[in-house]
C-alpha cells in the first residue's frame, strides 16, 4: 500500500540493514576512495537522503543546490540563448534581479505578467522558452491558476516552473497540477530552523533533472553535507510545523481583520479575500503567510518596534513568528504593510503580543 506524504517525511531518505544509523549523518568529505562517489561536488549520500524524500513529497526528482536563488539559477540556465521567460509580475526580488541582468547582457529577454490574468499570459507565452511563477506569493499572498497557466505553457511545449517555497510539498504539488518544474528556497519552510541556506529543483523530466545535476556539477552551487543534513531534519517535521502555522495564521487573521488599526488583511484562508476559491482548490490548506496593512509606514514601524514575541526580521518559514514592513525593499507593496511568517509558537501568545503592538496606533478605538 503506498504510503501519506507524513509517513514519507519521516520514512524516506535513511540508511537501512544491521548495525546502520536510524538518519544519514552528515557527509563532511570532499573526497572518497575509488569506486563509489568520488568527489563531493558530484554529490553524496547526503544529498542523496534529502533529494530522495523531498522528491517524493513533490512527486518528481529532486536536485538540491547551495540555496534558492542557486536552484533558480540553474533552472533559468535552461532557457536557450536568446530565448525569452515569462514571469509573473509578482516573483520574488532575487529572480526577477537575476532575469534583469541576464537581460542587460543579453543571454534572454523576459517579459512580465500580470499572471492573474490568463489571457495575458497565453499571449506573452507564444514564442517563449519558459513560464516562471510563484504562488502564492510575495507579499501580497497573491494566488495564481496553476493548472489553467500549466495548460497554458503546455500548449506552447514550454515548461512551467512554480516556486513553491510559500506552500511546500505539504500544502500544493504544482507537479501534479501540470507544472514540469518546482522550486523552492529550502531556506524557508523546509529547513524551518532559520539557520541554513538551501535550495532545491523538482522536476518529473528526466532529461531536464540530468542538466539539473550536470549544472550543479560544474557550476558548482553544491549544498554542504551538514546543510543537506539539517534540511532533511526540517522535513522530518515540515507537516507538523506546516499544518501548525497554517492553523495559527488563520486564527490571526481572523482576528487581525477585526482590529480597528488594521486597514486590510491579505490571506487566502479568509472567505473574503480574493485568491480565496482558488487556495480552496490548488491547496490543501491556506499556510502560515500573512500580511496585513495598518494606516502608515510610521504606524507599522511602531507595531514592529513594539512587538516582543514578533521578531523583526525578513526571511520566512521559521519555527519562529517574525514580521517586516516590507516596502523596506522596493517591491510596490503598500507603504503600511506588514508580512508575517506565523511560527509555532502557541497562537494566543502571538496574538496578545500583536495586539498589544496595535492597540498603540492612534487609529485604534478607545473602547
Ligand atoms: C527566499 C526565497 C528565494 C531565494 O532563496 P534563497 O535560499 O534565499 O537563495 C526564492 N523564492 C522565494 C519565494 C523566497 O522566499
Amino acid at each position: 500500500m503506498s504510503r501519506k506524504p507524513d509517513t514519507l517525511a519521516v520514512t524516506l531518505g535513511r540508511p537501512d540493514g544491521p548495525g546502520a544509523p536510524l538518519n544519514q549523518p552528515p557527509v563532511l568529505a570532499s573526497t572518497f576512495h575509488y569506486g563509489g562517489a568520488d568527489y563531493g561536488r558530484f554529490g553524496t549520500d547526503s544529498h542523496a537522503a534529502f533529494e530522495t524524500t523531498i522528491g517524493a513529497l513533490e512527486g518528481g526528482t529532486a536536485v538540491s543546490f547551495s540555496s534558492g536563488m542557486a536552484a533558480a539559477a540553474a533552472v533559468i540556465e535552461q532557457v536557450p540563448v536568446g530565448g525569452r521567460v515569462v514571469i509573473a509580475s509578482t516573483v520574488y526580488h532575487g529572480v526577477t534581479t537575476l532575469l534583469s541582468d541576464l537581460t542587460d547582457m543579453g543571454r534572454l529577454s523576459r517579459t512580465v505578467v500580470d499572471a492573474t490574468d490568463l489571457d495575458a499570459v497565453r499571449a506573452a507565452t507564444q514564442g517563449a522558452s519558459m513560464v516562471w511563477i510563484e504562488t502564492p506569493s510575495n507579499p501580497l499572498i497573491e494566488m495564481l491558476d496553476v493548472s489553467a497557466i500549466a495548460k497554458i505553457a503546455t500548449a506552447e511545449g514550454i515548461p512551467l516552473v512554480v516556486d513553491s517555497t510559500f506552500a511546500t510539498p505539504v500544502l500544493m504539488q504544482p507537479l501534479a497540477l501540470g507544472a514540469q518544474i518546482v522550486v523552492h528556497s529550502a531556506t524557508k519552510y523546509i529547513g524551518g530552523h532559520s539557520d541554513l541556506l538551501m535550495g532545491v529543483a523538482i522536476t518529473n523530466d528526466e532529461a531536464t533533472a540530468e542538466a539539473l545535476v550536470r549544472q550543479r556539477s560544474y557550476r558548482g552551487a553544491v549544498p554542504s553535507g551538514f546543510d543537506s543534513f539539517l534540511a532533511l531534519r526540517g522535513v522530518r517535521t515540515l507537516p507538523l510545523r506546516l499544518r501548525r502555522a497554517s492553523a495559527s495564521a488563520a486564527v490571526i487573521a481572523e482576528r487581525l481583520a477585526a482590529h480597528p488599526a488594521v486597514t486590510r488583511v491579505y490571506y487566502p484562508g479568509l472567505a473574503s479575500d480574493p485568491g480565496h476559491e482558488l487556495a480552496k482548490k490548488q491547496m490543501s490548506e491556506y499556510g502560515g503567510m500573512l500580511s496585513f496593512c495598518v494606516a502608515s509606514e510610521d504606524d507599522a514601524e511602531e507595531v514592529l518596534g513594539a512587538a516582543e514575541l514578533v521578531v523583526s526580521a525578513t526571511s520566512l518559514g521559521g519555527v519562529e513568528t517574525t514580521g517586516e514592513r516590507r516596502n523596506r525593499w522596493n517591491e510596490g507593496a503598500p507603504t503600511g504593510l506588514i508580512r508575517l511568517s506565523v511560527g509555532i509558537e502557541d497562537v494566543d501568545d502571538i496574538w496578545a503580543d500583536l495586539k498589544q503592538a496595535l492597540d498603540r496606533l492612534p487609529h485604534a478605538s478607545g473602547g
